[in-house]
């Protein structure tokens, strides 16, 4: 049995998960992120219940980054900004000494945790080698490739979302945007226009008027609002520039689009396709699925479940 923490902007959700993915306690707790202590508090209300039901043989944390994975910080969090060098994994374990018990406790980004839950438990159980785009508040990636997660150097590989995406998509209906500013400090990160936020910011300018709506609403209303589908065609297109590159650098027969943006499949799909696949050579065009993962509202607690299989293999 495995703790699963999946730390979240808002919440930290956390699950006593089995080998088989079976999700068999979980609990949500809001994340106090104003301070370290506040943020300590939360974790202990995140996890207690559950160890009292329980003692797991190890424990998977993934959490936004950027991370310290050696030293098991959370080294800031964009959304819990009184948060700083949080030492989250010796923080689990001494909630583990103090009842008087120990296990393993492993630390991965958000993204890298998700494309593990494909591997093990979800879509990509099959295959060897494919990508999964996280498409969230931003837009995350995880690299499975011989199925093992590439981690890059200390661990902080694959950074799709801060991949400029290519102009040529954009020349013939979008010439005019203004680009946006990115978290990182960057100019047209395939994020500003794909991540949750992206849509926010864009179809604030398509319609002129200071944006109150969220991605989820602006894409209940696509169907009636011309300038809500607008902003989805543009966020496709913008995936379509990154698919086209990773898909010929790496050869991916699968990628898996996930995050809550990717129950907007209805209004991406057409459009990635319509610019994605006549910019492929023939064969990825043939061979390269793109699935869409829908209602995953526990992929986090999965995916952090999955790092205690990867790291107790040495992975
Ligand atoms: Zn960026």
């Amino acid at each position: 049995m495995f703790l699963a923490i999946d730390i979240g902007g808002t919440t930290i959700k956390s699950g006593l998960v089995d080998s088989e993915g079976k999700i068999v306690a979980y609990h949500v707790v809001p994340t106090q992120g104003e301070s370290n202590s506040a943020f300590a508090g939360s974790l202990r209300q995140a996890i207690l219940p559950l160890l009292k039901k329980n003692l797991p043989d190890a424990c998977g944390i993934g959490s936004p980054g950027p991370l310290d994975l050696e030293n098991g910080e959370i080294i800031a969090s964009a959304n819990m900004a009184g948060l700083k060098h949080f030492p989250i994994v010796s923080q689990v374990r001494q909630i583990f000494s103090e009842l008087g018990y120990c296990a393993p406790v492993f630390l991965n980004n958000d993204a890298n945790c998700a494309a593990l839950g494909q591997l093990y438990f979800g879509l990509g159980k099959e295959s060897q080698d494919f990508a999964v785009l996280t498409l969230g508040t931003g837009l995350g990636g995880g690299l499975i490739l011989n199925k093992k997660l590439f981690g890059g150097y200390q661990g902080n590989g694959f950074e799709v979302g801060h991949v400029p995406v290519a102009w040529p998509f954009f020349r013939e209906e979008f010439a005019d945007i203004p680009l946006m500013r990115c978290g990182c400090g960057s100019l047209g990160c395939v994020e500003t226009f794909a991540s949750a936020r992206g849509v926010q910011n864009y179809y604030a300018y398509f319609t002129g008027s200071p944006n109150k709506r969220t991605a989820k609403e602006i894409a209940e209303i696509a169907e009636q609002d011309p300038n809500a589908r607008k902003t989805f065609r543009l966020a496709a297109f913008a995936l379509a520039g990154l698919l086209q590159g990773l898909i010929h650098t790496l050869n991916l027969p699968l990628i898996i689009i996930t995050g809550g943006m990717a129950a907007a499949e209805k209004w991406l799909r057409p459009s990635l396709e319509e610019k994605l696949l006549p910019s492929l050579f023939p064969i990825f065009r043939e061979r390269t699925k793109i699935v869409f993962t829908q209602g995953d509202e526990h992929s986090g607690v999965l995916g952090a479940a999955a790092l205690c299989i990867t790291d107790s293999q040495g992975a």
